[in-house]
């Protein structure tokens, strides 16, 4: 019999039964054929550092990390990547052999990639980008624009207050809108994005005006359930190329799935249907 260990991964958050990571990588590793466990731990704000702490005496190789614990993270890291230090946030960590715990933040990349992969005629630099919300997801979608060399991120919130906060921390190319005149920055955007969390079952609809929409704006919905939201749905009436945001959830686990199990796993049709059946 091997003595090798088995490497154990986990997402952690509060709540956590509703998470899809488990699901994903659990498909992963069975497609792989390798050996390994990931799942969800349910863990309180006070139990945090003592959890993390422990996890690689355990066997974890490393963890994903999910709301209310994203910013909280970054403290308990010996390491932290640039991206996830900008985004302010640290969605995956890894335990290393040398007992240092690294955090990097793969969400900007998951965004990236699903637009760059879902939307062959996307030009990010061609125009600026219009952003809709102010809260976690939009940071690392903020982050990864700016990332990428787009001159201008129009950015919206209901909350004012949260949109001039991010301008203040990612500065100039950043121009806030108000809310009520959101419809505004769609003019001559090239990427238009609600990273608000309207639009998910259970919320309103996402609803902006679109007469100023270019056909040739790319546009995504960071909300996935339901996986075309009507804004989705208007925008692809108005001739523009949409891409729902199941993409982005995949593709952020890849490189985290890559470091623990050791192999860089393809996104594919299978992969999504087995995310969207979870
Ligand atoms: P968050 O930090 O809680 O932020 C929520 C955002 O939505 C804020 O900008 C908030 O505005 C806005 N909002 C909420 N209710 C609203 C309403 N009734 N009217 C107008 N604005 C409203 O959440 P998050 O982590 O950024 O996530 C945002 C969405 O992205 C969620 O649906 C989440 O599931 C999705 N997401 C998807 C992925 C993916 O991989 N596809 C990754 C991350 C997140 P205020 O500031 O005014 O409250």
């Amino acid at each position: 019999m091997s003595d090798r260990k088995i490497p154990l991964a986990a997402v952690i958050g509060s709540p956590i039964a509703h998470s899809r990571s488990p699901a994903l990588h659990g498909y992963w590793l069975r497609r792989y054929g390798l050996a390994g466990y990931y799942v969800p731990m349910d863990v309180s704000q006070d139990d945090l550092a003592d959890v993390i702490r422990a996890m690689p005496k355990m066997g974890f190789v490393g963890a994903n990390v999910t709301i209310p614990h994203k910013e909280k993270v970054l403290a308990l890291a010996d390491l932290v990547t640039d991206r996830a230090a900008l985004i302010g946030a640290a969605n995956t960590l890894i335990f290393r052999k040398d007992g240092k715990i690294h955090a990097d933040n793969t969400d900007g990349y998951g965004f990236t990639e699903n637009l760059r992969t879902g939307a062959e005629n996307w030009a990010p630099k061609a125009g600026p980008a219009a952003v809709f919300g102010a809260g976690g997801a939009a940071r690392a979608v903020l982050a990864s624009l700016l990332d990428i060399g787009v001159t201008e991120v129009r950015l919206s919130n209901r909350t004012r207050a949260r949109a001039d906060a991010l301008q203040q921390e990612f500065g100039a190319r950043i121009k806030v809108f108000d809310w009520v005149q959101a419809g505004n920055m769609l003019e001559g955007a090239m990427t238009v994005v609600n990273a608000s969390s309207l639009g998910m079952v259970g919320k309103p609809e996402f609803r902006v005006p679109l007469d100023a929409l270019s056909p040739k704006a790319v546009v995504t919905d960071l909300v996935y359930t339901p996986l075309e939201t009507a804004f989705l749905a208007h925008a692809k009436e108005a001739g523009c190329s949409v891409v729902d945001g199941l993409g982005m959830l995949i593709y952020q686990a890849a490189p985290a799935f890559e470091r623990w199990f050791g192999v860089r796993p393809e996104v594919d049709d299978e992969v999504r249907r087995v995310v969207l059946a979870a």
